[in-house]
């Protein structure tokens, strides 16, 4: 279990002073100058010792996604960009980072930029997030008056300058290249890749565009040690991580917590336990709506890292958990998620636009009994159809949770169309 003097976000809740004055006292902005003098490779490397894993659901290492950034300015300028737009469902951990500890995430956005030769960064922090928008914009503000970033940001000689731009709340904004569309004022519509961002993103410069976490967790990383941060977790699955727990636990939280414990540990530390004990647990969602679905008697051992989740036929994704008890029609829970994933497909290609609002017609059939058993299997093909096949990851993530209900509770969508057969059951309504 994470000890206090090893957690990066310590004002996660709100308690203490959130402004530069506040984050100073708590050990941030400290040494700033220093740590960028030590130069671009310097960061680079060391976060690519610290093993840190990008902390918006791809787990894509940092520190090398950042080495594919140009080592020299061909005259194009290099963007940094935030992802703060936290649209998954259930995941709602960057929003605490950005109310309560915006400096983390605002000296992590000029050590970063600074390591990618970026005298830009913006982030795009998603519409909903009014209050989140207002604390950090004026933590920001206060940065810029207090020479920390702007001209000659900390005295380090590097100029750097910061914007939040606010969206308008479409989930696929969350999606890197949908999110530089939206950016640069157009439709926010994925983008075919390659280019990859670095060779051609923000209004066609390299850019590199990372999660609100990733770069919040940077400067105490850099300030620590990458092996102070690699020694918490699994090897490959290193680091502290901001995990969330919804769903039928006794407390629902947000909490900093290492990585690699036990899915139980968690639930029962952070949690309180499920309403109802441990023997009322039939499934979990692990990080986030695209996740699959795992059942109970898969989860006695289960670690909650990146890894094992990858093994295991799932994602760790955001490691925000949506926790379901034995009461859950898990039938109808995903269902719900082909009715979001269905809405949000931003139909610019046919296998998503047209495959999400099937797949969703199905699961409405497949909730109320009204189907074949056969139709079970015509299902299955089609999210095989739909995953691999589309421009961005929304078909794979409408698709997902799909594959893993079939693949874990088939009885209970059989169960239920035998019932409706023979009359043992009322309809339940798809609403
Ligand atoms: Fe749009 Fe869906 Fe295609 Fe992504 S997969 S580009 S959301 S239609």
């Amino acid at each position: 279990m994470l000890k206090d003097e090893d957690r990066i976000f310590t004002n996660l809740y709100g308690m203490h002073d959130r402004t530069l004055q506040g984050a100073k006292k708590r050990g941030h902005w400290d040494g700033t100058a220093g740590i960028l003098g030590k130069g671009r490779d310097w960061i680079i490397d060391e976060m690519k010792a610290s093993g840190l894993r990008g902390r918006g659901g791809a787990g894509f290492p940092t520190g090398l996604k950042w080495s594919f950034m140009p080592k020299e300015s061909d005259g194009r300028p290099a963007y940094l960009v935030i992802n703060a737009d936290e649209s998954e469902p259930a995941t709602c951990k960057d929003r605490e980072i950005m109310r309560h500890d915006p400096h983390t995430l605002i000296e992590g956005a000029l050590i970063a930029s600074f390591a990618m030769g970026a005298h830009t960064s913006y982030i795009y922090i998603r519409g909903e997030y009014i209050r989140e928008r207002e604390a950090l914009q004026a933590a920001i503000d206060e940065a810029y008056d207090a020479g920390m970033i702007g001209k000659n940001a900390c005295g380090s000689g590097w100029d750097f300058d910061l914007y939040l731009h606010h969206g308008a709340g479409a989930y696929i904004c969350g999606e890197e290249t949908s999110l530089l569309e939206s950016l640069e004022g157009k439709k926010g519509m994925p983008r075919m890749k390659p280019p990859f961002p670095a060779g051609a993103g923000l209004y066609g410069c390299p850019t590199t565009v990372n999660n609100v976490e990733s770069i919040a967790v940077v400067p105490t990383i850099l300030r620590r040690g990458a092996s102070w941060f690699s020694g918490f977790g699994r090897k490959n699955n290193s680091g502290t991580k901001l995990m969330g727990l919804t769903g039928h636990v006794n407390t629902p939280s947000v909490f900093e917590e290492e990585m690699s414990l036990s899915v139980r540990e968690i639930i029962e530390k952070h949690g309180g336990g499920i309403r109802g004990g441990w023997d009322n647990l039939k499934a979990i969602i692990p990080g986030g709506a695209s996740c699959p679905i795992l059942p109970k008697d898969k989860l006695e051992d289960a670690i909650f890292d990146f890894d094992w989740m990858r093994e295991n036929q799932s994602s760790f994704g955001t490691g925000c958990m949506i926790v379901m008890d034995q009461n859950t029609d898990v039938v109808k829970a995903v269902w719900r998620l082909s009715k979001f994933f269905k809405h949000e497909s931003c139909g610019q290609c046919t296998p998503c636009r047209e495959g999400t609002g099937w797949m969703m017609r199905v699961m409405d059939r497949l909730v109320r009994g009204e189907a074949e058993v056969e139709e079970i299997d015509m299902l299955l093909d089609v999210t095989k159809q739909v995953e691999g096949h589309t421009i961005c990851a929304l078909g794979d993530a409408a698709a997902w949770p799909i594959q893993g209900l079939i693949r874990h509770f088939r009885e209970e969508i059989e169960d239920r169309i035998k019932a409706k057969k023979t009359g043992r059951m009322g309809a339940m309504a798809a609403e």
